[in-house]
C-alpha cells in the first residue's frame, strides 16, 4: 500500500511504539547483550513496511535490569545497536529508541525511582509524542504485556496485543478475567508484530484516505493512452 505521509508533518501525525522484548526480539529474561538478540520472524520486514510508509517507528521499553545491576545503560546501547543492525539487514530502522532505566526497588541507587516513565506510565510515551511531533490519539502502541496495553491506554493510543514473548500468556489472563466479569474481551489480538502492521496500515488507510496516494493506471488503460502527438481516429 502507498501512503503519502508528507501530509502527516502537523497535528495528527500517526506513530507507532513498539514494546522491544517479545514484541520485537524474542523474549529473554533481562537481555543484556547483543549476543542474545535473535529478531522474531516478520518483525522486521514489517518495521520495513512502516518505515516505508513514512510512519514513524519509536520502541518504548521497560530496563528496570538496569535498576537491578544486572546490566547499563551502556550495555542497552550496545543492544540498540546491534538491533539496528540487524534490521538494517531488511531495510529496516527504528526512528528512536526510549527506556526506563528505573524501578522502585532498585539495588542501583540512582536508579531507584517510582518514576513517572516506566510503562503502564506515559512519560516514554509523551516524551516522545513531543520530540517525534506526532500525534498520541492517532498513535499505537504494541506489546506483549499489559503493560503495553495500560500505557496505550493511559495516553489514548491504541494498544495492541501480540502473542509473541509473553503475549499468550496475557491474552490467557485477560480472557480468565473477561470470563469471571462477565464482560466481553476488547482487547485487540493478533499473532505478532507482522500481523500488528497489517492492521495498523490498514486503519491508517482508512482514516486518512487523502493520505492514499492515488492509484497509478491500470495498465491495460496506460497502454491504450496515446502518446503526445498522436491522434485518436475520429468515430
Ligand atoms: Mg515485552
Ligand atoms: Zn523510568
Amino acid at each position: 500500500m502507498a501512503l503519502d505521509t508528507k501530509i502527516w508533518t502537523g497535528p495528527g501525525r500517526p506513530a507507532v511504539f513498539l514494546d522491544r522484548d517479545g514484541t520485537i526480539n524474542e523474549e529473554v529474561k533481562y537481555l543484556s547483550s547483543p549476543h542474545q538478540l535473535r529478531i522474531i520472524p516478520g518483525a522486521a520486514e514489517a518495521i520495513a513496511r512502516l518505515n516505508k510508509a513514512g510512519i514513524p517507528v519509536i520502541v518504548i521499553t521497560n530496563q528496570s535490569g538496569i535498576a537491578r545491576g544486572y546490566y547499563t545503560e551502556d550495555d542497552v546501547q550496545d543492544v540498540h545497536n546491534y538491533m539496528d543492525k540487524l534490521l538494517a539487514d531488511h531495510g529496516a530502522s527504528v526512528d528512536a529508541y526510549y527506556y526506563c532505566p528505573h524501578h522502585g526497588a532498585a539495588i542501583v541507587k540512582k536508579y531507584a525511582l517510582d518514576c513517572e516513565c516506566r510503562k503502564p506510565r506515559i512519560g516514554m510515551l509523551s516524551a516522545a509524542a513531543a520530540q517525534e511531533n506526532v500525534s498520541l490519539s492517532q498513535a499505537y502502541m504494541v506489546g506483549d504485556k499489559r503493560s503495553d496495553l495500560r500505557a496505550a491506554v493511559n495516553c489514548g493510543a491504541r494498544g495492541i496485543l501480540v502473542r509473541t514473548g509473553y503475549g499468550r500468556q496475557t491474552e490467557e489472563e485477560l480472557l480468565r478475567e473477561a470470563e469471571a466479569t462477565g464482560a466481553a474481551l476488547v482487547t485487540n489480538i493478533v499473532d505478532d508484530l507482522a500481523a500488528a502492521v497489517d492492521q495498523i496500515l490498514n486503519q491508517i488507510a482508512h482514516n486518512h484516505p487523502q493520505s492514499v496516494k492515488a492509484p497509478k493506471f491500470a495498465s491495460n488503460y496506460r497502454h491504450h493512452r496515446p502518446e503526445i502527438g498522436q491522434h485518436y481516429p475520429h468515430q
